[in-house]
């Protein structure tokens, strides 16, 4: 297998634990500990991201090579790489949760690539770790399907987002309670190779913060800019305003991206906020299929609904509250901080009236256009139409003739639909004038819309189904999969089969609609 050029700045820079090994503790004054994966019975490649591996230069002789399933799956390590687990705490569901760490994620390293950029890789299921508390370290076959098809159908929409590599069946199995019911079962376990930039979270900075350790959260904090924000010029309050700043303006089009796709994130915990603004950690996350704000697929969120659809958003600016709270010591005033929070709201308004704009294929996104589409919004969550054909269809409309026709596929009930159809077309007329009213050509404002309004995205009932193959045996559904999600915004014909409306076996079947953090 090809060698890959390390540079291990993390482990280099930071201060770690002397101790290694997985033993469960409280780490103090470190923030990461050394651990290497735990083996596997039989590690087995059943699926990678092919844009990953070239990125890596990984060639086809190298994928098939059983050195790389060993390597991925935890059994070996390669030359340059230094295991470690990251030390970070978090607020759950709006609660402070002390240390939680990378419980079941072991970093390999830091690649510099061929283009030059930094990748580092990181194992998630590869065993216990410092940080594991109670549980085992491994991931199921199920969530490691999810998150290895979400990460990559996520990169090709646009979103920025962590990377997967590979995704490796362990031939281990791992005992979950899905629903924390009391019947726990044995299922497959599996590896993901995660990859990204940096993995630091808001998490990475709580945690110092909390134990009142401001020569660490100053540390991390100097090395995050160093390494990550190499843009950033400046120095002492000044450079870390910039970054905060930063920080925000990345979460908020983070976030906008998010609402213009459909993309419900399930545990906005701040240990899941990336420093880098990617969506990342990916479980019991949702796509949405009939618009609503309310909806979360998280069973574990389902009586406050935190994190539901519609109040992502503000939740994100609760986050970043939180990272203000926890990098303050760094500053002698609060003003830069707010300044940075006020970034968020300006920036995350600013994208999100590029979203309609684009999303209703209009050159600009005046006020009466907010108006526009909060109407549509409130009639389509009344009416049950699904988010990703109506606005991807809506090109079709005849804008001198603006009727429902196009659009009645969009909808899950033909009587509510027959109901509504009359306050539809009112709509439609108004969005038609609005429409005639805009300089584009036809063209132009159809190649708009059709590139912020996907055809294809990961359906969490087509996800299931590939899960359940993959389950029975037969993994091929994951890479077909991911074929279509490679061109979400193109027509792909013959894939009819993966721009269908949840069908009604799916609207409550576990993994499709309910999903835990049972993982
Ligand atoms: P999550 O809800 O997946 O973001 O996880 C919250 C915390 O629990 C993190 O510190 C995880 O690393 C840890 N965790 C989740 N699942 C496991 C597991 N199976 N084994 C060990 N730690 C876990
Ligand atoms: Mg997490």
């Amino acid at each position: 297998m090809h060698a890959l050029n390390f540079d291990n700045a993390f482990v280099r820079e930071l201060t770690g634990e002397a101790e290694a090994g997985p033993r469960i503790r409280q780490v103090h004054g470190a923030l990461w500990s050394p651990v290497d994966p735990t083996p596997v019975a039989s590690p087995r490649l059943i699926a990678h991201s092919a844009e990953m591996a070239a990125t890596l230069g990984f060639d086809d002789a190298d994928l098939a090579s059983p050195e790389f399933a060993t390597v991925f799956g935890g059994n070996a390590l390669l030359e340059g790489m230094r295991p470690y687990a990251a030390n970070y705490g978090g607020h759950q569901f709006g609660h402070w949760a002390g240390q939680l760490g990378d419980g079941r994620a072991i970093s390999l390293g830091e690649v510099i690539a061929a283009d030059g950029r930094r990748w580092e890789l990181q194992l998630k299921g590869a065993g216990p770790t410092p940080y594991s508390r109670s549980a085992d370290g491994r991931a199921v076959l199920r969530s490691s399907i999810r998150e290895f098809l979400c990460s990559e159908a996520m990169h090709h929409l646009g979103v920025p987002t962590t990377r997967a590599l590979s995704l490796v069946a362990t031939g281990e199995d791992v005992e979950r309670d899905m629903f924390y019911d009391g019947h726990p079962r044995w299922e497959q376990g599996a590896i993901v190779c995660r990859v990204a930039p940096s993995f630091i979270r808001f998490g990475n900075f709580e945690l110092p913060f909390s134990r009142g350790d401001t020569v660490l959260l100053k540390q991390l904090a100097d090395f995050t800019i160093r390494r990550d924000f190499p843009e950033l010029r400046g120095t002492g309050e000044t450079l870390y305003g910039d970054w905060f700043t930063q920080v925000c303006e990345r979460t908020a089009v983070m976030i906008a991206h998010w609402m213009r796709v459909g993309f419900v994130h399930g545990v906005m915990n701040t240990d899941n906020m990336s420093i880098l603004g990617l969506t990342i950690d990916y479980g019991p996350y949702g796509w949405i299929d009939n618009y609503d704000p309310d909806w979360t697929p998280n069973t574990t969120d389902a009586q406050g609904r935190r994190y539901r659809f519609g109040w992502q958003p503000k939740i994100a600016h609760w986050n970043l509250m939180r990272l203000a709270q926890a990098v303050s010591p760094l500053f002698g005033s609060v003003e830069p901080l707010q300044a940075g929070l006020d970034r968020y709201a300006e920036a995350y308004t600013r994208a999100d009236r590029d979203n309609i704009a684009r999303k209703l294929g209009l050159s600009e996104c005046r006020d009466e256009d907010v108006e526009l589409i909060r109407d549509l919004h409130r009639l389509m969550q009344d009416t049950e139409v699904d988010m990703t054909i109506f606005f991807r269809n809506l090109t079709l409309l005849d804008v001198e003739a603006p009727a429902l026709d196009p659009l009645r596929d969009a909808f899950y009930e033909d009587a509510k639909r027959d109901d509504a159809e009359p306050e539809f077309t009112t709509w439609l007329q108004r969005y038609a004038a609005r429409l005639r009213d805009d300089p584009s050509s036809p063209e132009q404002r159809r190649d708009r819309m059709n590139a912020a309004n996907p055809r294809y995205v990961l359906r969490n009932y087509l996800a299931q189904q590939a899960i359940d193959r993959a389950e029975a045996g037969d993994p091929a559904g994951i890479a077909e999969l991911l074929d279509v999600m490679r061109r979400p915004y193109d027509e792909q014909p013959g894939r009819e089969a993966f721009d269908r409306k949840r069908p009604d076996w799916a609207r409550t079947r576990a993994g499709c609609s309910m999903l835990s953090c049972s993982s």
